[in-house]
Order: C-alpha cells, then sequence, then structure tokens
C-alpha cells in the first residue's frame, strides 16, 4: 500500500496577517523586477511576493526578493547621526542640523584651504535616480567639487564606456523581449542564474520554446555554463583576441552585413586591417579556445537570423573592459545586430539603480547624458538650475579608482561617501585602509551602521532604506520602475533627498536655488531636462509608470498625448538606420590590439584569482548578511579549487587554507569542484577582509573601471583551528 496515496496533505502556508500589498520594485539587483510588500494591520512589512502582470518578471521573485521585506528592521541599521573628531574616537549622537551644519563647515573649510576638488564625493548604484539628480545638481551646482563619481565605476564603468566609444551614448540598445525573438546567444562574462535570476527565467523560458543556441564565454564551468550548448573556457583576460579572431573569420568567409556596415558605421576599413592579424590558429595560442571552437562559433552567430551578445563583470572588470565592450559591438555591428528584434549589444547592468546614476546623477557630465566637455550642456544646465555655467569643470574629474589614491597623495583631504563600501568593494583592502586614515573629513551615509567603513569616519548619517522612501530605478532594460514608500524610516533616519536638500541649504549658492524634498517635483525637473534626450522621459509620470509596471525610456511627452501606450516606447534604440549618437548618425567600428597586461600566474605565485556573485548575497552583504533564508545558506567565505590541483597541494575538501597575493593574505575554506581550472580557484566577492585583501584592480585607461577578476595568488597551509575560530569571529554579524 502506498502511505497517504489517497490522502491530500497540502502545505499550510502561514497567515501573516497582511492587510495591504505595497507596490515597488526590488531593490537589489538591476533585473527591476515589480515586487509587492505585504503589511500587516500595524503597518510592518511581512512578506513580499512578485507582481503578476508586470512584464519583467512576471509574478516571479528570487531568493533575495522573496525575503527582502526582512530588510527593514534588520539588525545593524542606523538610528541617528553620529559625530566624532578622530577616528581613534567613540561616536557621539548628534541632532541632523547639527551633523549637516558640521558637515558644510568642514567641506567650506576644506575647500577654502586646499581648493573646491580637495572635497570628493562617491556614490552608489542604490539610491532612487530623484536622490541621484538631486545629488548630481548639489555636488555639481552647489558644492562644485569635480572629483565626484559613482561606485558603478566598479561594476559598469566600461559598459558605459564602451556603449560612448561605438555608438556616441551610453544606454543599453536591447531589452528582455529580445530573448524571445533571438536565434543565437553569446554570454560573455555572465553567470545569469546567480547574478540575475529572473533574467535567466526570462531567456530560458525563450529557448525553451524555440531552442536557439547558448554559447557561454567564461574561464568558469558557472551555472550558466553547465546549461550552455557550448561553453568555451577562455583565459582570462583574453576576450579581445576572441572576438578578433571570431571577426576575422567572419570577414574571411564573407559573413558579414554589408549593407548594414555601408549604412551605419565608420572604421570597416581600419578594423578589418586589425582583425587580419588574429587568424583562429594565432588567437588559439593566446585565448585558449581551439581553432575548430572558433571557426564554428563565427558561423554559428553570424549566420544566425539574428544574434544577441550580452555580458557582465567577465567583461567589465579587466584591463581591457571598455574595449571588451567595444568588441562586441563591433561583433554586433558587423552582423547588423542592433536595434532589430533578437539582434542586439545588451549589457546587464548589476545593481537595482546601476542605469538611474548614469542617466541622473551628474557623475560623468550633467544629467540626460549630457557632458561637461559640452558648452552648450554646460549653459542649459547652468541656465535650468540657476548655476553661472562657468561655475561647472569643463571637464570629467577623478573616478572612484582614482579618487582614493589622490588621497593617499594629499590632493583629496575630505571624502563622502554614499551608500558604497570600499572598505569590501575596494581592490586592495590594506590600501584603501591606510587611505581611509588620511582624510581629514570622511562622512559615511548609509542605512546601516555597521558597514565597516564606518570605522574611518567622522559623521555618520543613517538613511532611510529602499522602499522607506519613494522614487524610481531604471533596469537593464531601461525601464524606469517605482518605488512606493512601504513604511516610514527606521528610527531617526532620513531619506536621501532630505539629506541632500538639508546640505544644500547650508550653503549660499543652495539657498538661491530650488531643492525640493518632494519626489513628484524632483522628477518633473528630470521629465523637463529629459526633452529631446535620448534618455526622454517626459511623457511619464509616477503614476502612469506603477499602472504599467514600468516604462522603458525613450517615451516622449508627444506620445503621451498622441496616446501611445507606453509599451511602444523604447523597447529597443537605433532601430533605424544612422540614429547613432554621433553627428552623422552612424556608429564607430574600432580596432582593437590585443596588450597583455594583467599580473599572471608565474612559479610563484601560481593560480589565477577569479571573483563572482552568489546567488543568495548582493555586494558587501550589508543586507543579505543579515537574512536567514539568504545567509544561511552561504554563510562561510570559500574557495573553488580543482580536486586535481587540491591533491596536487594536499587540500581537504572544507579545509581551511590561506591564500597570498603580492598584496595580502585571507583564509578560506576550500571547496573542491572541477568549475575551476587547474590553475584557477574562485572565490565569492561579498565577504569583508577576504577576496580583496588578495586582488590587485589595475585599471582599464579608459573607463578607470578595476580589473578584480585577474590576479595571482599561491596557496598556503594554515593551522585549522586557529582559521575555524578566525572565521566564526569575523562573519558573524
Ligand atoms: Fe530582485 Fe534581482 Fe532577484 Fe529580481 S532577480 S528579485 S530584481 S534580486
Amino acid at each position: 500500500m502506498l502511505f497517504g496515496r489517497n490522502k491530500k496533505n497540502p502545505i499550510k502556508i502561514a497567515d501573516k496577517g497582511i492587510v495591504k500589498w505595497n507596490y515597488s520594485t526590488c531593490g537589489y539587483c538591476s533585473t527591476g523586477c515589480a515586487i509587492e510588500i505585504g503589511t500587516n494591520k500595524d503597518g510592518k512589512p511581512v512578506g513580499a511576493r512578485g507582481v503578476a502582470d508586470a512584464d519583467v518578471n512576471r509574478g516571479k521573485l528570487c531568493v533575495k526578493g522573496i525575503f527582502e521585506h526582512e530588510v527593514f528592521e534588520s539588525t545593524g541599521r542606523g538610528t541617528t547621526p553620529l559625530m566624532r573628531n578622530n577616528i581613534q574616537d567613540e561616536y557621539q549622537e548628534a541632532q541632523w542640523d547639527d551633523a549637516l551644519g558640521t558637515m558644510a563647515s568642514e567641506i567650506k573649510r576644506i575647500q577654502d584651504t586646499y581648493g573646491r576638488d580637495a572635497f570628493a564625493i562617491v556614490s552608489t548604484g542604490q539610491i532612487l535616480t530623484e536622490g541621484f539628480y538631486t545629488l548630481g545638481k548639489l555636488a555639481r551646482g552647489v558644492i562644485g567639487t569635480n572629483n565626484y563619481d559613482g561606485n558603478t565605476t566598479l561594476c559598469m564603468a566600461s559598459a558605459v564606456s564602451g556603449y560612448k566609444r561605438s555608438f556616441g551614448s551610453d544606454g543599453p540598445p536591447g531589452c528582455y523581449e529580445d530573448f524571445e525573438h533571438t536565434d543565437c546567444l553569446i554570454a560573455w562574462g555572465s553567470n545569469l542564474p546567480e547574478q540575475h535570476p529572473i533574467i535567466y527565467w526570462r531567456f530560458k523560458e525563450a529557448q525553451e520554446k524555440r531552442h536557439f543556441p547558448l554559447i557561454v564565454i567564461d574561464p568558469r564551468v558557472t551555472m550558466l555554463a553547465q546549461n550552455a550548448d557550448m561553453h568555451l573556457a577562455i583565459t582570462p583576460g583574453t576576450d579581445v583576441v576572441l572576438m578578433n579572431a571570431l571577426m576575422h573569420v567572419i570577414l574571411d568567409e564573407g559573413l558579414e552585413d554589408q549593407d548594414y556596415i555601408k549604412a551605419n558605421t565608420n572604421g570597416f576599413e581600419a578594423l578589418s586591417a586589425e582583425v587580419r592579424n588574429y587568424d583562429p590558429t594565432t588567437a588559439a595560442g593566446i585565448c585558449g579556445i581551439d581553432e575548430d571552437t572558433i571557426r564554428h562559433v563565427a558561423r554559428l552567430y553570424a549566420n544566425a537570423g539574428v544574434a544577441m551578445n550580452i555580458w557582465t563583470m567577465g567583461i567589465n572588470q579587466s584591463t581591457h573592459g571598455s574595449d571588451g565592450v567595444v568588441g562586441i559591438n563591433n561583433l554586433s555591428l558587423l552582423t547588423g545586430n542592433v536595434g532589430k528584434k533578437g539582434g542586439t549589444s545588451l549589457s546587464i547592468t548589476g545593481q537595482c539603480n546601476a542605469m538611474g546614476t548614469r542617466e541622473w546623477s551628474s557623475c560623468s557630465g550633467l544629467p540626460g547624458y549630457r557632458l561637461l566637455e559640452n558648452a552648450q550642456d554646460r549653459e542649459d544646465i547652468g541656465k535650468y538650475w540657476g548655476v553661472d555655467p562657468e561655475f561647472f569643470p569643463k571637464t570629467r574629474g577623478l573616478t572612484q579608482t582614482d579618487i582614493f589614491p589622490a588621497i593617499e597623495t594629499g590632493k583629496i583631504k575630505g571624502l563622502w561617501l554614499v551608500g558604497t563600501n570600499p572598505m569590501t568593494s575596494m581592490p586592495n583592502t590594506a590600501r584603501i585602509r591606510k587611505t581611509l586614515e588620511k582624510l581629514e573629513l570622511c562622512v559615511v551615509q548609509d542605512s546601516y551602521l555597521d558597514v565597516e567603513t564606518t570605522e574611518y569616519a567622522h559623521i555618520y548619517l543613517p538613511t532611510a532604506i529602499w522602499a522607506e522612501k519613494e522614487g524610481v530605478f531604471t533596469n537593464t532594460e531601461r525601464r524606469v520602475n517605482i518605488i512606493r514608500k512601504v513604511k516610514e524610516p527606521y528610527a531617526q533616519s532620513k531619506t536621501d533627498l532630505h539629506i541632500f536638500n538639508g546640505l544644500a541649504k547650508q550653503f549660499e549658492q543652495g539657498r538661491k536655488m530650488t531643492f525640493s524634498d518632494n519626489f513628484d517635483e524632483v522628477f518633473d525637473e528630470m521629465r523637463e531636462l529629459s526633452k529631446g534626450r535620448l534618455v526622454d522621459i517626459s511623457g511619464m509620470t509616477h503614476d502612469l509608470i506603477e499602472q504599467h509596471r514600468g516604462i522603458q525610456w525613450p517615451y516622449t511627452e508627444e506620445q503621451a498625448n498622441k496616446g501611445e501606450a507606453p509599451v511602444q516606447g523604447g523597447k529597443r534604440l537605433y532601430t533605424e538606420d544612422a540614429t547613432f549618437r554621433f553627428a552623422d548618425g552612424k556608429a564607430k567600428l574600432i580596432p582593437l590590439p590585443f596588450i597583455d597586461n594583467n599580473e599572471r600566474p608565474d612559479p610563484e605565485y601560481p593560480f589565477w584569482l577569479n571573483s563572482g556573485r552568489l546567488v543568495e548575497h548582493f555586494h558587501s552583504r550589508t543586507r543579505t548578511g543579515k537574512i536567514g533564508n539568504n545567509n544561511k545558506y552561504s554563510p562561510t567565505p570559500f574557495m573553488e579549487i580543482n580536486p586535481d590541483a587540491a591533491m596536487e597541494q594536499g587540500i581537504q575538501h572544507q579545509s581551511y587554507v590561506r591564500l597570498v597575493s603580492r598584496r595580502g593574505d585571507a583564509v578560506v575554506m576550500a571547496m573542491l569542484t572541477h568549475r575551476v581550472p587547474r590553475n584557477m580557484v574562485f572565490i565569492p566577492f561579498h565577504f569583508f577582509d577576504c577576496v580583496n585583501r588578495l586582488t590587485l584592480g589595475l585599471l582599464d585607461p579608459y573607463s578607470r573601471q578595476p580589473a578584480f577578476k585577474q590576479s595571482a595568488v599561491r596557496i598556503e597551509s594554515v593551522n585549522q583551528a586557529e582559521a575555524a575560530q578566525l572565521n566564526k569571529e569575523s562573519r558573524a554579524f
């Protein structure tokens, strides 16, 4: 007899007493899932669910989104502003007015003493776009430092730079719907199931219906590679060589789209001349992919009706990051795969609002993809804000990765960190620690007091988290979606908008300008400034965005007035001939000579060090490290090592080892797996005092993004009991 065969025993879902579902957009990754947070009769967030009629996620959420209601009251939240004179002193609680007043007077002292650019600002990809826009107005129009950047330099700068070099502007041209039309997909350094699980689900659903080939290019057998038709385990840092070789075959065999090239591009001859140097035999010796496979992939890709490329950090976080993006764009342009259904070059963005900062924060220019280098742009924004255009710098200042060396050399004396945690996220932790200790003023603005960088701050400003405020995010496919307020800010924390506006009022120039606390009014300013720009959002309103579960830009006032549904807005960019953002409307094909400049394994440091994400965690675990159902599945920093290499080194599964690089060392648990080749170890990047103690982080010359994924290490044995104790103490929140 089969036990219980006739008895129904359905799973009982606990009644959490939810009385209201509040619409929002997930605050972790750039997929941009529409989410509803359930609150009980006391207004407490107690549940989360995906929004069924939202096109992005169609009711689904990943393991982070499902538990996102727990972030509001997770441990470590900051409750009140804190101040101290020296970083060796204890923090003292402060009133908001005092904290902002002291911050403003210290900024003025530093700028009066050392010059305007001696005070730097590093922001994030996590706050709402209305906050980004307002911070840009404050930084560019009031404080006037040119050393202002976002932490997106650590993740998306190469994509931005590559898009600008190829297409004349930032802005991913494709969308998730392209999965439903493509005939071939190449994923470069992108592990969708762990990094962007719901984009993976969109891809997988489309692929199961139409069975188009998936080719994954990654040195590691990632989860996506395990599900691929072909996995090309490339030698780290050599993507450009493989791209050139693929183009070599495409041109050699006449598989390019000459009509598209003639109508839409410049630079074909120079590119052809360069890729002639990369025949598959020569390229195979550098990139580690055999010549037959190179030829096969080139034919598969170029002969597909429409084909798409996607990429993430495996391309961006490299000394050739910007070139890698240009190389992908070259491939797409040569085969006419831009602006078509299923034919695109789509950067999969990192943080939930990395796109919002790119569009509106003024980090690398002025709002709405305007340039500091363009006199008309300076004039337009100066007039709109009520700022003398001469007050704006005429070229972009330092990026985040150049700001820290400028602190070392004494050029920068004050630093304001907004929602970013360089002690965990920047390469070479030991160097960052010493750098932060040199500052005369360090301000950390964060929702969490226990982020590692607060140890080096003089002023700490607690901020409202995600859905304790209202505003918009833009996701990977340019979809603007809204975050509605679920509850009031925690304890005495304030919204970013409130903090930026409060600080602006401390400056004479700020008092002359308009700084609104009303997020609708701020959005209206952005809409006005977007008119006629690539990033035109003038047809959107906050209510319309919620009604449509997000709207892709561009969506213009004209379209809205004509009654065009927002879905006809901006699914794709560059859909017509000659609509790229250079003066003649044509994109650039750019030759990419390969220069091998990475730190590489050698007899002293014989392993490549690779790093990446885990599905359970987000960035430096500030949030997911405190949520049981995220942290309990990945509580320990570990190292993947190939079993053959482990045997040679005498390393047991789940034993502790010490990894040593030229920068420092880190103790991790060994996990034996064939995911990594024999000469490579992989460590998740989320943990403090771990992988970034080892990384070198050489910078890309165009984007200034660090090469997190290409360093060399050796492995040493360690006392197991001491390592276990160290691990227990240092990982506990
Ligand atoms: Fe949130 Fe990204 Fe997961 Fe969607 S895929 S629920 S946006 S973390």
